[in-house]
C-alpha cells in the first residue's frame, strides 16, 4: 500500500513529445493524486495509459478556470491535488498561475515536479547565449500588434525565446528580421519526438528559408542577443549631453549619458562641463 499524499497542490511537468522524459517522481505522483486537474483530459488521459494509472480527473484551462479555481482552492485543504498541462510545464504559455496564486493566499501546501519545458530545451539546442534570455510566449499574430511587441524588445541585452506554429513562423521570423535586424537565431523543432531539428541562421536567412511554407510540428524560435552598439560619435555625444544639460545638472546629466552610453561619468563631467562653459 503506498502512502497518501500530503494535501496540496502538486504542479507536474509532462513530457513534450516523448513520453519517456516523464520523470519516475512526476509518475509517483500523477498515481498517488486524489484527483488531476488537467488542460484537457483526454490528452492526459493518454499520459496515464502509459503510465498504467488511473485516477479521477477534471478539466482545468482558460474556459472555466475562474469557475473552477474556488472549489479547487477548497479541496486542497483536505486532498492532493495533481496540475497538468497538455504537454511541458504548467504556467509557461499554460494556465495555472491563479491557482497557485489563490492556494498560496490559502494557505494551502504547493510543490513542484519540475521537467521538460520546450522553452528551456529550444535554448540547450540553439548554441546561443543563455546567460540572460526572456521569454516572450507567443507574440501576437496581428502585423501592427507583432510589430509593436518586438519594438518594446528591441534593445533589452538577452536572448529571446518564442513560441510559434508552423503557419506562422515564417511571417513571425520576417517580422523579428524587421524589428531586430541581423542577429543570430534558431528554430527549434518537434523537440524529443522522431523529427526534432535545430536549424540555426541570422534572423534573415531563417526569414527566407521560412518564407512560403511554414514547417509542420511545434516550434520554438531563439535570438541571440543585440550586438554591441558601436561607441557613439563624438558630435552624437555632444548632441546628448547638450541635451541632457537643458534639463538637468551637470553632474546628473553625466550620470544620465553615462548610464545610455556605457562611458565613463567623470569624461563625460569634464565634457559637460567644457560644454556649458
Ligand atoms: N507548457 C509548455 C512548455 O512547458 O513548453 C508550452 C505550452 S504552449 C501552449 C505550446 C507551445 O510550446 C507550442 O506551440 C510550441 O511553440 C512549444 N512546444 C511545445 N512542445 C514542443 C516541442 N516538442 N518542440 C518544439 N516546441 C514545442
Amino acid at each position: 500500500m503506498t502512502e497518501p499524499l500530503a494535501p496540496g497542490l502538486y504542479i507536474v511537468a509532462t513530457p513534450i513529445g516523448n513520453l519517456g522524459d516523464l520523470s519516475p517522481r512526476a509518475a509517483d505522483i500523477l498515481s498517488r493524486a486524489d484527483l488531476i486537474a488537467a488542460e484537457d483530459t483526454r490528452v492526459t488521459a493518454k499520459l496515464l495509459r502509459h503510465i498504467a494509472v488511473k485516477r479521477p480527473m477534471t478539466p482545468y484551462h482558460d474556459h472555466n478556470a475562474d469557475r473552477e479555481r474556488p472549489a479547487l482552492v477548497a479541496r486542497l485543504g483536505s486532498e492532493a491535488i495533481a496540475l497538468v498541462s497538455d504537454a511541458g510545464t504548467p504556467m509557461i504559455s499554460d494556465p495555472g498561475f491563479k491557482l497557485v496564486r489563490d492556494a498560496r493566499a490559502a494557505g494551502r501546501r504547493i510543490v513542484t515536479i519540475p521537467g521538460p519545458c520546450a522553452a528551456v530545451a529550444a535554448l540547450t539546442l540553439a548554441g546561443l547565449p543563455t546567460d540572460r534570455f526572456l521569454f516572450l510566449g507567443f507574440l501576437p499574430s496581428k502585423e501592427k500588434a507583432r510589430a509593436d511587441a518586438i519594438a518594446e524588445v528591441a534593445t533589452i541585452r538577452a536572448s529571446l525565446v518564442l513560441y510559434e506554429s508552423g503557419p506562422r513562423l515564417g511571417a513571425a521570423l520576417a517580422a523579428l528580421a524587421k524589428g531586430l535586424g541581423g542577429r543570430d537565431a534558431a528554430v527549434a523543432r518537434e523537440i524529443s519526438k522522431a523529427f526534432e531539428e535545430c536549424v540555426t541562421g541570422t534572423l534573415a536567412e531563417l526569414a527566407e528559408r521560412y518564407a512560403e511554407h511554414g514547417p509542420k510540428g511545434e516550434i520554438v524560435i531563439v535570438v541571440g542577443p543585440p550586438g554591441e552598439a558601436p561607441p557613439p560619435q563624438v558630435d552624437d555625444l555632444d548632441a546628448l549631453l547638450r541635451e541632457a544639460l537643458a534639463r538637468l545638472p551637470v553632474a546628473k546629466a553625466a550620470k544620465e549619458v553615462a548610464a545610455a552610453t556605457g562611458l565613463d561619468r567623470h569624461d563625460l563631467y569634464n565634457r559637460a562641463l567644457e560644454l556649458k562653459a
